[in-house]
């Protein structure tokens, strides 16, 4: 197990920054999760902890010694990437065992890690086939193996599930919540898969433009976001944002009409706000303190509740969970009731309002 610190961290490609003066500490034995749209800088950093690629400023620590310069090996990190890279013409045997091969093990310590790493995944009935054998899911499996039997004291995963279907990825990503809690070890892991991120980790790491926006447990950042995009990333489906104006006596009022107050201090003067309120806060047509009328304009059921897609008299769009068991209608407009204390603030250039 081990500690992993980034001081500082800058890396350049040319005169491009892809990760600017970055400070991160990442607990022994914990799961982190590095999340953030395409070229944020994640795959970047991870490389950067593996030892692929090169930092350009700053210091990279792992239980306390500075690993700029170490070979991967030297680093007691394993990876495991997006595409497997399983070698094709190896059995799951033979590409499990590779790096103890490499590393000079005798052939029984070999059978014996191989196998056990084989027994933790349930892949024992595969070991004698190749990878083109086998499916995507057992493939991931496979690669995981690979890093499992170098017992890392780090444990990188490069957005291991995106080659697998939804159902497939669900149940891996419980099988790697399972292995994390089995071995203990810390893992650090990469996605865009804000789903992922949430059930995943004990921490993540919302990365922007080769910055860290905010860094907290999936809880703080879902409920007390510093910010817009951060509130917008996390939370499916997305938060709405409705166009308002916070008084000076701390009333708000959105543009579409409604008038509530949420415990924020008012502005010496009338200021334009957006106000956050995620889907899943809409508690009903009567209930909460708060109400926005809603055109419906399409009805997304998914059984247990449903999410209504629509637009305020303001003309703004709008998602709404419903469920209630009312006849939902496209054209017909409803009330939505929502608890004022539930709901965000944000100045309009994005920074919370608290
Ligand atoms: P994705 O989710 O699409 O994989 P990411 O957040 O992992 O994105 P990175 O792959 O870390 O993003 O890339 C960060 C930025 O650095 C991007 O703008 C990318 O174009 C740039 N970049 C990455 N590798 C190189 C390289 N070898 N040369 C030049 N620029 C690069």
């Amino acid at each position: 197990m081990a500690r992993v610190e980034l001081h500082d961290i800058d890396k350049s490609y040319g005169s491009f920054r892809a990760i600017e003066g970055l400070n991160l500490s990442i607990d022994d034995g914990s799961f982190t999760v590095f999340v953030g749209p395409s070229g944020c800088g994640k795959s970047t950093l991870l490389r950067m902890i593996a030892g692929l690629e090169k930092i350009t400023a700053g210091n990279l620590k792992i239980d306390g010694q500075r690993m700029n310069d170490a070979d991967p090996i030297e680093r007691g990190v394993a990876m495991v990437f997006q595409n497997y890279a399983l070698y094709p013409h190896m059995t799951v045997e033979q590409n499990i065992g590779f790096s103890l091969r490499m590393a000079g093990m005798g052939k029984a310590d070999i059978d014996r890690s191989v196998a056990a790493a084989a027994a933790t995944l349930q892949i024992e009935a595969l070991l004698k086939r190749k990878p083109a054998q086998l499916s995507g899911g057992q493939r991931q499996r496979v690669a995981i193996g690979r890093a499992i039997v170098r017992n890392p004291a780090v444990f990188l995963f490069d957005e291991p599930l995106s080659n697998l279907d939804a159902e497939l990825r669900v149940s891996m990503r419980v099988e790697i919540a399972k292995l994390h809690r089995r071995i203990g070890a810390t893992m650090i892991y990469v996605t865009h898969d804000q789903t992922e991120a949430m059930t995943l980790a004990d921490k993540i790491v919302v990365m922007r433009a080769g910055k860290i926006e905010q860094a907290g447990t999936p809880d703080a950042l879902y409920a007390d976001p510093d910010n817009f995009f951060v509130a917008g990333f996390i939370g499916s489906p997305r938060m709405n944002f409705l166009d308002g104006t916070l008084g000076a006596d701390g009333v708000i009022k959105l543009d579409c009409g409604t008038v509530f107050t949420a415990g924020i201090v008012g502005q010496a003067k009338e200021m334009p706000v957006k106000v956050g309120i995620r889907p899943e806060h809409f508690s009903g047509q009567d209930e909460g303190d708060g109400a926005i009328d809603v055109k419906v304009e399409v009805v997304e059921n998914l059984g247990g509740t449903r999410f209504i897609y629509g637009t305020l008299n303001s003309g703004q769009s709008v998602i709404v969970e419903d469920r209630s068991e009312r006849a939902l209608r496209p054209g017909e407009t409803v009330s939505a009731g929502f608890p004022s204390r539930k709901t965000l603030l944000f100045s309009v250039d994005g920074m919370r309002i608290r």
